[in-house]
């Protein structure tokens, strides 16, 4: 009995979700200006979805075409010459093989601490809910996993870190943001606490899973917060900047995206609030930002993948950062985690005037990029982000340059396109391992050159 309603449940789930059976990745590398529009005119068609967006000639975009959309692509660009060549060959075999990977990782018992939580693995919000067939599929949102491990963490260490709620995402899941200070802790902790400006200590914020697809990013986060706890007092360079500074980390930056990752599309990167008189749903969370918002290199078509929203700040996952930062007011370095494509990038995306710290972010860059690659070699290109990718307006890191935060970084992490969004999970580690170390490069800096 117990086995055919795990059947049935595994059934309807696998309904409720979108599958990609055939969907392919198609890597396409511009030769020359012509093509370049031709594959930005692409770009903005129906039911593309842009994994890696037009940069410049040479540099390659990646696209996954739907299965049905797969010949009438393939006869437009042998049509117009241009190459191509396959990432992915069948997006749902991946989607299959991570799936089962999740699935045989949740049997095991729900961790009790910290130190037996599985890093090295994804991690769904409800797990909890969904290990048994005949379990709720909704359970109370404390309990999910990523929220649970946060909350262990805390339990685990009163004294080093605490929780801090600065806002709910559309549909009402709490944006929670992990302090890690040193000073005193006031409890409870209101957020009337950030609003007496200038009397906060300097403070570095590192956010992931902003793009809710980019599931390495969300993976890191969790390994990095448990990564501070655990080099607090042991390693030097750690232990001095949090004795002057504090550290804001938040894990799951678009809870409602995530959530619908996991349950119904895989691919979903924006957020899930309704659009007024469209079918489509969802903002992109990173063209959001009042920072040459509406300008070229976002969209304003709510069906297209880089929508910038009505308004700027419309999304309350992005105006919850927005008043925190604001509040805080002393925030010195600010750190946006996406992936993937292998980068670490500096302002401006909107605009191709320099930033006026151009000189030192780009060499902190440099350095960080460096410390990295000593760990597995993995290589990274660096720069602003209108040189180095597109030009992209709204971006969250230009606002909070402009904001007065000097050291404003963007990291795309693993890989370069063999598996894209899908990086299986035993990169999971790695990843989060040598990401550390340009971390603690840029923070390093940041504690030493106070401004
Ligand atoms: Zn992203």
């Amino acid at each position: 009995m117990r086995g055919l309603l795990v059947f049935a449940t595994l059934f309807v789930a696998a309904l409720c979700k979108d599958t990609f059976v055939g969907d392919k990745v198609l890597r396409i590398i511009p030769k020359n200006e012509a093509q370049l529009s031709l594959l930005k005119e692409m770009e903005e068609m129906p039911e593309m979805d842009i994994w890696r967006g037009v940069t410049g000639v040479g540099i390659p975009v990646d696209i996954r075409v739907p299965f049905h959309q797969l010949s009438s692509v393939k006869i437009h660009l042998q049509k117009h010459d241009i190459e191509h060549s396959t990432m992915i060959e069948d997006l749902q075999v991946l989607l299959d093989e991570e799936q089962q990977e999740m699935e045989s990782s949740a049997r095991f018992a729900q961790p009790r601490n910290t130190d037996s939580f599985d890093y090295a693995n994804y991690h769904t919000l409800d797990e909890v809910g969904t290990q048994f067939g005949n379990a709720p599929r909704l359970k109370p949102l404390s309990q999910t996993q990523i929220y649970r491990f946060q909350d262990m963490l805390v339990a685990e260490n009163p004294s080093l870190v605490s929780k801090i709620v600065i806002g709910q995402s559309y549909q009402g899941r709490a944006l929670n943001v992990l302090k890690v200070s040193k000073a005193p802790i006031l409890r409870p902790i209101v957020f009337s606490l950030f609003s007496t400006g200038g009397t906060n200590r300097p403070a570095i914020w590192i956010d992931t899973g902003i793009h809710s697809r980019e599931w390495v990013t969300q993976a890191s986060g969790t390994w990095f917060a448990k990564k501070i706890v655990t080099d607090y007092g042991r390693d030097p360079a750690l232990t001095a900047i949090l004795d002057k500074m504090d550290i804001f980390l938040e894990i799951v930056t678009n809870p409602d995206g995530f959530y619908y990752t996991h349950n119904s599309n895989r691919m979903w990167r924006k957020t899930r609030k309704p659009n007024p008189g469209s079918s489509c749903v969802g903002v992109d969370p990173n063209r959001n930002w009042d920072a040459g918002f509406g300008g070229p290199g976002a969209s304003s078509s709510p069906c297209s993948e880089t929508y910038r929203g009505p308004k700027a700040h419309s999304e309350s996952e992005v105006k919850a950062i927005v008043d925190f930062v604001k509040a805080h007011a002393n925030i010195k370095a600010f750190i946006s985690i996406h992936s993937y494509s292998q980068m670490l990038l500096y302002p401006y995306g909107y605009t191709s005037t320099p930033v006026k710290d151009q000189a030192e972010l780009h060499n902190l860059a440099k350095k960080a990029i460096t410390d990295l690659a000593s760990l597995y070699g993995t290589y990274y290109r660096y720069g602003s982000i209108i040189n180095t990718i597109y030009q992209a307006s709204g971006g969250t890191i230009d606002w909070t340059y402009n904001q007065g935060i000097k050291y404003s970084y963007t990291f795309e992490l693993r890989d370069t396109g063999r598996y894209g969004f899908i990086l299986p999970a035993n990169q999971i580690l790695p990843t989060a391992r040598e990401t550390w170390l340009a971390l603690v490069t840029i923070m390093n800096h940041t504690f030493q050159n106070p401004y």
